[in-house]
């Protein structure tokens, strides 16, 4: 399998390179040359099987040679393995018709460990035979930050440096962050906001010298080994459904737009996906690209779902790409247009390709208490707000009342245990698998909103290229 970059001008990769680059050279996003897909007989053989053999069958195609399938098998089973329910991600049925995909059983608590796990054995199983050491640099609002944390920690030739903005992620967050003691996990608390982390990294990417030095590399959405291992849950749910002779549809809290892409991937892979609802809080720009074409930027308004709270969704071009007929010099155009007013019209070819599969809704703070309180009082399900914003578009859509409709619960509701508690009344109880998070010690630096300070702690700790 070949991967392409959505602007055209960077050179085609294989599976392993894909997943150690992150960003393709020309600033795009890497995605396969063309869709594999499986029959309906080979998506009617995944009932019944577990989550790791559904795994291995759906990410077979896309990783080549890169991993025999012995190999694949066994990273799954290491990464899934570590997730505290036998089903991995299992769904529960609401009512007649609503289900949830419950994508939180992972060590942290957030559906981002399901990418993040695996992603994880994959850097450290490619790096064995190679004789560089990759330096991971990011910013986190608090789940990318502690799920790349715990599935990096402890790996050979990888360090990671993680920013998250200091005493705004919630303490369970940041514990789960800086009580992990390995030495390869260096946690930076800036003084300032997630904005300035995120800047922070740019800057350090775009500096050619400082990012070859060490061989930077990015753990965000915009991976494709990430999205790749999304799909699968998408699979494991819809066969359990009635798929392939059933078609079902997702409803996705969407934020960068990585999950749900994963979506459109299992439907362009042959999956029966009746629809993608596009489920977004206040800050609602995917909501009216989808829904108007209009795809701008404004300020981001904080929210009771932090890891929505975006205005730029990296993982949309991917979609532009795909339904804009793959034409990398024109989505580059469309991009830089972007960049300069922050601004973009979808084109008639990408709104309607769109429309074909996706809906969207924008669900505010009171929509998204009443969808926890409807899964509380009705299913006695507590649910987190991120999945509960997507819960709210579920309830919300207008589709054939035969089509079961699966809102993806992205976060565990001891996570945003203060916001479930004002929604509800209810006080969800930390899972005893990270019951003596607040007994851990807790290491981190504190470092100034200085792009000086921070490139010099991290020069000083990482290791440079041979
Ligand atoms: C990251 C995250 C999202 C958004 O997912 P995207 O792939 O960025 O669209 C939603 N909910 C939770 C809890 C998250 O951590």
């Amino acid at each position: 399998m070949r991967y392409i970059s959505t602007r055209g001008a960077a050179p085609a990769l294989d599976f392993e390179a894909v997943t150690l680059a992150g960003l393709a050279s020309d600033g795009g996003l890497y995605l396969p040359e063309a869709w594999p897909s499986l029959s309906r007989d080979e998506i009617a053989a995944l009932a019944g099987l577990s989550y790791v053999d559904t795994a291995v069958a759906v990410m077979r195609p896309f990783v080549g040679d890169a991993l025999d399938e012995a190999a694949l098998r066994s990273l799954c089973e290491q990464a899934y393995g570590r997730f505290a329910h036998a089903a991995v991600t299992p769904i529960v049925q609401l009512d007649h018709r609503q289900w949830l995909l419950e994508l939180f059983h992972g060590p942290t608590l957030a559906f981002k460990d399901v990418a993040l796990q695996l992603l994880g054995l994959l850097f450290e199983r490619f790096l064995s035979s190679r004789d560089t050491h990759l330096t991971v640099v990011g910013a986190t609002s608090g789940d990318t930050g502690s799920a790349a944390i715990d599935a990096l920690a402890g790996r050979a030739k990888v360090d990671i440096f993680m920013l998250h903005p200091e005493g705004r992620v919630s303490d369970v967050q940041r514990r789960q962050m800086t009580t992990v003691l390995a030495p390869n996990v260096h946690n930076i608390a800036i003084d300032g906001s997630f904005d300035d982390a995120q800047a922070m990294v740019k800057a350090m990417f775009a500096d050619a010298g400082f990012s070859g030095r060490f061989a930077l590399s990015a753990v965000n959405s915009i991976n494709w080994a990430r999205l790749m291992a999304q799909i699968v849950y998408y699979f494991y749910a819809a066969v359990r459904l009635g798929a392939p002779d059933r078609p079902v549809a997702f409803s996705v809290p969407t934020g960068n737009f990585g999950d749900i892409f994963a979506g459109y991937v299992a439907a362009r892979m042959g999956l029966p996906v009746a629809r993608l609802i596009v489920a977004t809080n206040v800050n609602d720009i995917l909501h009216r690209a989808i829904s108007q074409g209009d795809y701008s930027a404004g300020t981001v308004t904080p929210t009771a779902t932090p890891s929505m709270d975006i205005q730029v969704s990296s993982n949309f071009e991917r979609l532009l790409f795909d339904l804009g007929g793959r034409d990398g010099a024109a989505l580059a155009g469309q991009m830089k247009a972007f960049d300069a007013t922050r601004a973009l019209r979808l084109t008639n070819q990408q709104l309607t390709g769109a429309a074909e599969l996706f809906s969207s809704a924008r669900i505010d703070a009171d929509d998204m208490a009443l969808a926890m309180r409807w899964a509380s009082e009705q299913a006695g399900q507590t649910v987190d707000p991120h999945s509960a914003v997507g819960l709210a578009a579920a309830l919300a859509s207008d589709l054939d009342p035969a089509v079961p409709v699966v809102t993806l619960a992205t976060a565990h509701p001891a996570k945003f245990r203060d916001a479930v508690e004002r929604a509800t009344g209810l006080r969800p109880a930390l899972p005893a698998r990270i019951g003596s998070l607040f007994e851990r010690e807790e290491r981190y630096a504190s470092l100034p909103a200085s792009l000086d300070a921070v490139t010099a702690y991290i020069a000083e700790r990482a290791t440079p290229r041979p």
